[in-house]
């Protein structure tokens, strides 16, 4: 239950959303799927003066092509991810993270944008965005302004969004033509957070690995012969050293796991690239 009076808005358009953001830019929620916000709220963990909701925002759901680039809208629910054509033509792994997301009512509310602002540890799409090189835009009343996925991410629940700043839109670079790619994640139950979640995009020369749930933040690393498991294995074991305890795993279990499953997705990318 919640049990904190605070006020509802449900703005039309983003630049009204935006206002109302800045005027509670200390206080104030943006609420998009409330998949995350609501059980925060519900706990208490969460309490915001104000609630903004994002759902009137039809401008912000969309998947277009646009050149070498796929833009995002950040209200864009997981299903849709899940069932896009273009997504599942340029970016599958984007499509198989969104897949496993919770189960179907989480999907069908959930968005993109929130998951990515929300940033779980063990969000499915961390890994994946990392590897694919996204860049992310946020907007303020103050304009625009495009942030590199590698530099958003500051750990548990921390981003490098600033008070009254919204995360609008997801843009993914095209992988070249022919590379592999791969999303896997471990996970003690069907429709649960993974323990360790690993995204891997290959082409020709280096490639790159991306690690979730292991740690407060993902990491990515670039990976100079992509063929050399046991180095990529050895690489994210490494960059694991603050791998995080809690009640479903040791700190030593998720700091292995991690460099399994950049193996396992680095392998799996290989394969795909190589037609398997
Ligand atoms: C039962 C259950 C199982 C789940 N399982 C998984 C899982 O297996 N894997 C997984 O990855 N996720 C899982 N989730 C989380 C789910 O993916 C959520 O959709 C996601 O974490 C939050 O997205 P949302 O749109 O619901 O955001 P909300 O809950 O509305 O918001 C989350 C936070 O992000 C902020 N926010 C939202 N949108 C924006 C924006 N555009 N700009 C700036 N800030 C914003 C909000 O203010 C809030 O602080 C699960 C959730 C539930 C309830």
């Amino acid at each position: 239950m919640i049990s904190q009076e605070f006020d509802f808005h449900a703005p039309t358009t983003l630049s009204e959303a935006l206002e109302l953001l800045a005027a509670n830019a200390e206080d104030g929620k943006a609420l998009a799927g409330g998949m995350s916000l609501v059980p925060a709220m519900n706990l208490g963990i969460a309490r915001p003066t104000a609630v903004i909701s994002l759902n009137r925002l039809a401008e912000l759901d969309y998947v277009r092509e646009d050149g070498d680039v796929v833009r995002i809208g950040a209200m864009t629910r997981h299903a849709r991810i899940v069932s896009d054509e273009v997504v599942a033509g340029t970016f599958p792994l984007l499509a198989q993270a969104a897949a496993v997301i919770g189960d179907v009512q989480v999907r069908n509310r959930g968005t993109i944008g929130g998951s990515i602002a929300h940033a779980d540890p063990a969000a499915d799409y961390l890994p994946v965005v990392l590897a694919l090189g996204a860049g992310f835009v946020a907007a303020s009343t103050a304009g625009e302004r495009t942030i590199p996925a590698r530099d958003f991410f500051r750990g548990v629940m921390a981003t490098a969004l600033a008070p009254g700043e919204l995360l609008v839109e997801i843009q993914l670079p095209r992988p070249p033509a022919g590379a592999g790619t791969a999303y896997l994640r471990l996970a003690r139950l069907e429709g649960s957070f993974p323990l360790a979640n690993a995204a891997a995009v290959v082409d020709g020369g280096p490639g790159t690995v991306a690690v979730g749930g292991t740690t407060g933040a993902p990491f990515v690393l670039e990976i100079e012969d992509p063929e050399a498991l046991d180095e990529v294995e050895r690489s994210a074991h490494d960059a694991a050293a603050d791998a995080f305890p809690d009640l479903a795993a040791t700190a030593e279990y998720r700091r292995s796991m991690a460099g399994v499953f950049a193996r396992r997705a680095v392998e799996a990318a290989l394969e795909q690239r190589n037609g398997g």
